[in-house]
C-alpha cells in the first residue's frame, strides 16, 4: 500500500501530474487506486476542476473529498488543496466509495444503507466516514450503526472550514459530486487488508463532577439544577460574550459514554444561560470540566504512536479536531502530531468532529485525534520500531501543576463526601431501627402510626400487637440467649412477606417481647387472617432448647376519631383478652 501526495495548484499542473501517475500505473499494471481530496477552499470551481480531471484521466477510479480546517501530509500542514492517491498493491484489496444525501435520507436511513452495504460485501473490514456538519447531530446515526457487523472498524471525520466556528462544510465523490449535506463512506477490505484505529485526547478531567440535570440534544440547560452557563461563569470566570467559544475551548466537558471517554466543547452561550455544545450530551450524564494539559497530551500521543507502530502500518489516516490546532496557539498547528511522522506516510485533516468505533459502539468525538493505520499483508518479522519522537516539555507549566492540585483535592473531597453520605445513611437507619431484631424501634412505629392516623380518611389501616407467651419462663429456664433467639425468630416472621402476604407493612419492636405490625390498606378481616398466619407460623418453630413457644395477638382497625393513645389502648385490650382467654390466640377488637 503506497501513498502519493499531490499539492493542487492549478488544473493544468494537476492534469500533468495525474497523466504521469496514470502512465506509471499502466506500466505496473495496477489500477487499484483511491483518490482523496482535502480542501480548505470551499468554492465549487476548483473542486469541480479536480473531479473532472480525475474522471477523465482515471475513469472508473473512486475518489472522494471534503472541506477541512487544514490539511495534513506526513504530519505537516500541506497545501490548501491536497490530493492523496492510495495505491493498493494486493489484487484482493478492495475499496468502494458511496455518498448519501442528508437532504433526501434521514440519518437512520443512511446508517441502515451503510449496514446493508457492509452485509452485502463480506470483504469490508473498515469504513471511513466523512460527513458535512449535520443540521442536528450525528447521535442517531451513531446509535443506528451499532448493528453493523461487529468486526468492522469505523473511523473518520466531520468536514470543516478554516473558521472552526462556522458550520460551512462540504463533501464530494465520484458518486454524487459537490454537496453541503452528505455523508461519504469509504469501504476498505479484502483478504490482505488490515486496519487498526485508535483515539487520543490527552485532556484531563478537572475538579468536581456535575450532573447534567437538563439537556436537549446538544444544548445543556442545567448542570446540578443550575443554568449551565453559570458553571463556566462561577468556576472559570468566562464571560457570556463573543469570545466565549475561544475561552471555553480549553475547558471542554469530559464524560463517559458507551464505555469510552468523550469531550464536548461549549460552542455558544445562549440568552437563557444554556450552553450549546459541539454535539449531544445526554441528560443524566455525569460530566467534568476538563483541561488540555500539554504534558499529558504529548505523553498520550507518544503512547498511541507506539501502539499504532506495533501494527506496522503502511500508512496512517489522521483526523485531528480543529480545536486541538487552536489549543496549541503559540506552537505549530501540527506540534502534537509531529512525533508520529516517522511511523508511516500519513494524510488527513483538521476536522469539525471525529468518528471512532470502540467496543462495537460508534461515537462522534470532539477535541480528539483519531489515528487509523492501514496495511496490506502480514506483519513483517524483521520490522524495526522507530522511536516515537517526543516533544520535549522540560518544564511542566505552573497551570498544569495547579490543575493537578485542583483535581487531587476535589477527588479527596468527593471521597469524603461519599463516606459522609454512607455514614448518614447508616445513622439514619440505626436511628429508626432496633438493634437486636432490625425491626423499626418504638419511636419510629409511633411516628408511622401518626402518619397512618393522618391519612385514615383516605383509606383503611389496621394494626396488630403481639406479645410472646410466658417469656419470663423462657429466659428463666433456657437462659437469656435462648430468649433472644425466640425474639429474633418472631421478628423474622414479621418481615417475611410470604407469611404476611400484605401489600405493604411496617413491623416494629414495641419493647421487650412485644411487637407492633402496621398494615396500611388492610381491613380488619384481612388483618385477622394475617395475624392468624403469624401465630401459626411462630407456633411451628422448633428452637434449639425452648419448646412450645407461642404468641398472643390483638388486632384492631383504625377509626376516624382515633388518636395514638386510643388506638394503642384498644389493640392492647385485644391482646390482653387473648392472654386472659388462654394465650396463643388472636383477638379482634
Ligand atoms: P405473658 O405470657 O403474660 O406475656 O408472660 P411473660 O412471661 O411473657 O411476661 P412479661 O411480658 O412480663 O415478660 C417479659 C420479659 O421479657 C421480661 C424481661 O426480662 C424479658 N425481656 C425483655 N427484653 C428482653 C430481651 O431483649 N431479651 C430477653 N432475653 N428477654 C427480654
Ligand atoms: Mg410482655
Ligand atoms: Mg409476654
Amino acid at each position: 500500500m503506497k501513498q502519493i501526495q499531490i499539492e493542487y495548484t492549478d488544473p493544468d499542473s494537476f492534469r500533468t501530474e495525474l497523466i504521469i501517475l496514470h502512465n506509471r500505473c499502466v506500466e505496473k499494471n495496477n489500477m487499484n487506486l483511491l483518490f482523496q481530496v482535502y480542501s480548505t477552499i470551499l468554492e465549487q470551481e476548483p473542486i469541480n476542476n479536480i473531479c473532472d480531471i480525475i474522471d477523465k484521466v482515471f475513469p472508473d477510479i473512486p475518489y472522494m473529498g471534503c472541506s477541512t480546517s487544514g490539511n495534513i501530509i506526513n504530519c505537516q500542514v500541506s497545501a490548501a488543496i491536497t490530493v492523496v492517491c492510495t495505491l493498493f498493491e494486493e489484487n484482493d484489496t478492495q475499496v468502494k466509495v458511496l455518498q448519501y444525501d442528508m437532504k433526501l435520507l434521514s440519518m437512520t436511513e443512511i446508517a441502515h444503507k451503510i449496514i446493508t452495504e457492509a452485509d452485502n460485501n463480506k470483504w469490508v473490514k473498515a469504513i471511513e466516514l466523512y460527513c458535512t456538519v449535520p443540521e442536528n447531530s450525528t447521535t442517531q446515526f451513531c446509535f443506528e450503526m451499532k448493528d453493523i457487523r461487529p468486526d468492522i472498524q469505523i473511523f473518520g471525520g466531520i468536514s470543516c472550514s478554516e473558521d472552526i466556528t462556522s458550520s460551512a462544510s462540504l463533501v464530494f465523490s465520484n458518486k454524487m459530486g459537490y454537496s453541503e449535506n452528505s455523508v461519504v463512506a469509504v469501504f476498505y477490505g479484502g483478504e490482505s487488508f488490515y486496519v487498526e484505529s485508535i483515539k487520543v485526547t490527552g485532556w484531563k478531567p478537572l475538579g468536581r463532577k456535575f450532573h447534567v440535570t437538563k439537556s436537549d440534544g446538544s444544548v445543556i440547560q442545567e448542570l446540578d439544577g443550575i443554568p449551565a452557563y453559570e458553571v463556566y461563569q462561577k468556576y472559570l470566570k468566562i464571560q457570556n460574550d463573543e469570545n466565549f467559544f475561544y475561552n471555553t475551548l480549553e475547558f471542554p466537558m469530559f464524560y463517559e459514554h458507551n464505555g469510552t471517554t468523550i469531550l464536548r466543547v461549549p460552542v455558544a452561550s445562549n440568552p437563557d444561560n444554556s450552553i450549546t455544545m459541539s454535539s449531544d450530551i445526554e441528560t443524566d450524564s455525569i460530566v467534568r470540566i476538563s483541561y488540555g494539559d500539554p504534558a499529558t497530551i504529548i505523553e498520550s500521543i507518544k503512547t498511541a504512536g507506539i501502539e499504532i507502530q506495533k501494527f506496522q502500518p503502511d500508512l496512517l489516516h489522521l483526523f485531528s479536531c480543529a480545536a486541538r490546532r487552536t489549543f496549541w496557539s503559540t506552537e505549530e498547528p501540527v506540534y502534537e502530531i509531529y512525533p508520529l511522522r516517522d511511523i508511516a506516510p500519513s494524510s488527513g485533516f483538521f476536522s469539525h468532529g471525529e468518528f471512532l468505533r470502540t467496543d462495537k459502539n460508534l461515537n462522534q468525538h470532539n477535541v480528539t485525534l483519531v489515528i487509523a493505520g492501514m496495511r496490506e499483508g502480514e506483519k513483517s518479522k524483521k520490522y524495526i520500531m522507530n522511536s516515537v519522537q517526543e516533544k520535549n516539555l522540560t518544564k511542566i507549566p505552573l497551570a498544569s501543576r495547579l490543575a493537578n492540585f485542583i483535581s487531587a483535592t476535589s477527588l479527596e473531597l468527593e471521597e469524603r463526601n461519599q463516606q459522609l453520605k454512607n455514614i448518614n445513611v447508616k445513622l439514619k437507619k440505626t436511628s429508626v431501627t432496633d438493634g437486636l431484631t432490625g425491626l423499626y424501634n418504638r419511636k419510629e412505629i409511633q411516628s408511622r402510626i401518626g402518619e397512618g392516623l393522618h391519612c385514615v380518611r383516605e383509606g383503611i389501616f389496621s394494626v396488630i400487637m403481639l406479645d410472646i407467651d410466658n417469656f419470663k419462663h423462657v429466659n428463666d429456664t433456657y437462659g437469656h440467649q435462648e430468649g433472644d433467639n425466640v425474639i429474633i425468630a418472631l421478628a423474622k416472621i414479621l418481615q417475611d412477606s410470604n407469611v404476611l402476604d400484605a401489600k405493604s407493612f411496617s413491623a416494629g419492636r414495641w419493647g421487650g417481647e412485644e411487637f407492633m405490625l402496621l398494615l396500611p390498606n388492610c381491613d380488619i378481616q384481612d388483618a385477622n387472617k394475617i395475624a392468624e398466619r403469624i401465630r401459626k407460623c411462630f407456633e411451628g418453630i422448633v428452637f434449639q432448647r425452648a419448646k412450645g413457644i407461642t404468641v398472643s395477638i390483638g388486632v384492631s382497625q383504625v377509626r376516624e376519631d382515633d388518636t395514638l393513645d386510643t388506638l394503642c389502648v384498644r389493640v392492647d385490650e385485644a391482646l390482653y383478652n387473648a392472654k386472659q382467654t388462654g394465650k396463643n390466640r388472636v383477638v379482634v377488637c
